[in-house]
């Protein structure tokens, strides 16, 4: 089976991990801070603060936004759940602002509508590996007075205006999940300009335990005070140990992640059913997903494909259910089907195809060739 995704592991890497096993430090080490370094060089951000997962870090977010009952945050429905799952993790609600169908991104003109005297932060996803439009986004955060938060998760390595992520955002999280860039097995990080949010990040992480106190309280080397309510997010220098080598990698895959995008790009441009996802010109894409759409016109429904996609192991996917029509989102939220008519029409389109550093040339012509003969081309 060619699998949409998946992480590429060498020998240093497992080195950098053997290592640490064999150090004085498996937890908080020096390997965090030193992942974190590396990772503000990489994204030109001013603080990295690393954590469990990307929920953590998207958890994280939240409470720097001082989201409580009763704030709104705007949030995208094409995504994974935990984008919007993290706003209810502080007890606010998420407002669905439609896409745009041509990049899945959310919609900005839409996400000023959707404002209201509730609304605390908005959420933007760089869909795929794609920069949201966040010249607009700021500039709609900013008149408004709200923070805007970027989820990431697909886009690390990707530039909008020759800016890299990391710095277009107030803060901006990503996962180190084994199908993301670089992977740490389980792991997230939140970068921002803002030093308060870094501090408070690094708190949050860790019990809400301020580290401060120990300093000032040096004869009393015992004390510590908890001063927010945080959680154990801590991340181990066992896994920062990998997120540094796979970082050093990061450059060269992302160059054949897009090498292998433009391939299927020149694969499917004489294409009459199958049509990728549009890249806009003032970006350069990550590729975290490469996504097509199967028009209403083809022969078979993107269902049809699916299965006789995986029937010629290939390990197709769909990115994403919408994430108001979830059970527990029409359950607890009253959200229903024709909220985001955009999002729901274009979720019965669209299929992942495998792009990941690995895959070779002749896999990705039999993905190309396997998706046009299925549909009769
Ligand atoms: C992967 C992902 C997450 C969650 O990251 P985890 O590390 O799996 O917790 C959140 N949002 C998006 C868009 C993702 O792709």
């Amino acid at each position: 089976m060619i699998p949409y995704g998946r992480q590429s592991i060498g020998e240093e890497d497992i080195e950098s991990v053997v290592e640490v096993l064999k150090s004085d430090w498996l937890t908080t080490g020096p390997k965090i801070e030193e992942f974190e370094r590396e990772f503000e060089e990489f994204t030109g951000a001013e603080n990295a603060v690393a954590v469990a997962n990307g929920t953590a870090a998207l958890h994280t977010a939240m409470f720097l936004a001082n989201i409580k009952q009763g704030d709104e945050v705007i949030v995208p429905p094409m995504t994974f759940a935990a984008t919007s799952n993290s706003v209810l993790f502080q007890g606010g609600t998420p407002v669905f602002v439609d896409i745009d169908t041509d990049t899945l991104l959310i919609d900005h003109e839409q996400v000023v509508d959707s404002i209201s005297e509730k609304t605390k932060a908005i959420v933007c996803v760089d869909y795929a590996g794609q920069p949201c439009a966040y010249d607009e986004l700021g500039a709609v955060a900013e008149e408004h007075d709200v923070l805007l938060i970027a989820d990431s998760c697909h886009a690390l390595g990707a530039e909008y205006k020759g800016k890299k992520v990391g710095t277009l955002a107030d803060i901006t999280v990503f996962s180190f999940h084994p199908v993301k860039h670089i992977t740490t097995g389980e792991g997230g990080m939140v970068v921002t300009d803002d030093d308060e949010f870094a501090r408070r990040a690094r708190r949050f992480r860790n019990h809400g335990i301020d580290k401060d106190v120990h300093k000032r309280k040096e004869e009393n080397s015992w004390y510590y005070e908890m001063v927010d309510l945080g959680y154990n997010y801590r991340i181990t220098d066992i896994q920062c140990a990998l997120g540094i080598t796979q970082l050093k990698k990061l450059p060269g895959w992302l160059k054949r992640r897009r090498e292998i995008a433009e391939r299927y790009d020149r694969g499917f441009s004489q294409s009459e059913h199958i049509t990728p996802l549009k890249t806009r010109s003032v970006v350069s894409h990550a590729y975290h997903l490469y996504v097509v759409k199967i028009d209403e016109e083809a022969p078979l429904s993107r269902d049809e494909v699916f299965d006789q996609m995986r029937g010629r192991d290939i390990g197709v996917n769909v990115h994403y259910i919408p994430v108001h029509l979830h059970p527990y989102y029409r359950d607890n939220l009253n959200t229903r089907r024709g909220m985001c008519p955009d999002a729901e029409r274009v979720y019965d389109q669209i299929l992942t195809l495998p792009d990941y550093p690995a895959m070779e040339d002749t896999e990705v012509e039999y993905v190309i060739s396997s998706l046009r003969e299925i549909l009769g081309e």
